[in-house]
């Protein structure tokens, strides 16, 4: 029997992971396997561009980039062509709901629902579903960036 705030919880997510695998040590990926069956493969890249805290929204607002959108580099800065491999440092489940990242790069705000998760799946599938509708194109080969 869950507790109530749990069964709260479960009631308010849509997705639920039956596996989820984060190659933190030897990959680049996190590999979620949801309740339905739809499986998918998150580089660490697109996940620390879709960070969902309000920093970076703010920052994609700006850019106009979706969350599914490599982030531009920018032409200013001395870091302009400059990417270090990105890795989180740590990962822990926030309550049943949520996945946390802390990065190599320092950056930690951001807490990855379930919900968040499956809305933002880099599959092609997903993806093609995602902009079929606002007939926003890209080059889906580039996409989520490749990690070197
Ligand atoms: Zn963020
Ligand atoms: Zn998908």
């Amino acid at each position: 029997m869950l507790p109530d705030w749990a069964k709260l919880m479960r009631m308010n997510t849509l997705h639920q992971p039956a596996s989820i695998k984060v190659h933190k040590t030897n990959g680049s990926t996190m590999d979620v396997v949801w309740e339905d069956g739809h499986a998918a493969t998150y580089t660490f890249a697109y996940l620390r561009d879709a960070c969902p805290c309000a920093l970076c929204n703010e920052e994609r607002e700006k850019q106009h980039r979706a969350v599914d959108q490599p982030v531009k580099p920018s032409e200013d800065g001395p870091f302009a062509m400059y990417k270090p491999l990105l890795r989180p440092t740590e990962v822990a489940m926030v309550g049943n709901y949520a996945i946390r990242f802390t990065w190599n790069d320092g950056h930690q705000h951001g807490i990855y629902s379930w919900d968040y998760l499956r809305a933002w799946c880099p599959c092609d599938e997903c993806h093609a579903a995602r902009h079929a509708k606002d007939g926003l194109e890209y080059d889906i080969d580039h996409h989520p960036p490749k990690v070197q």
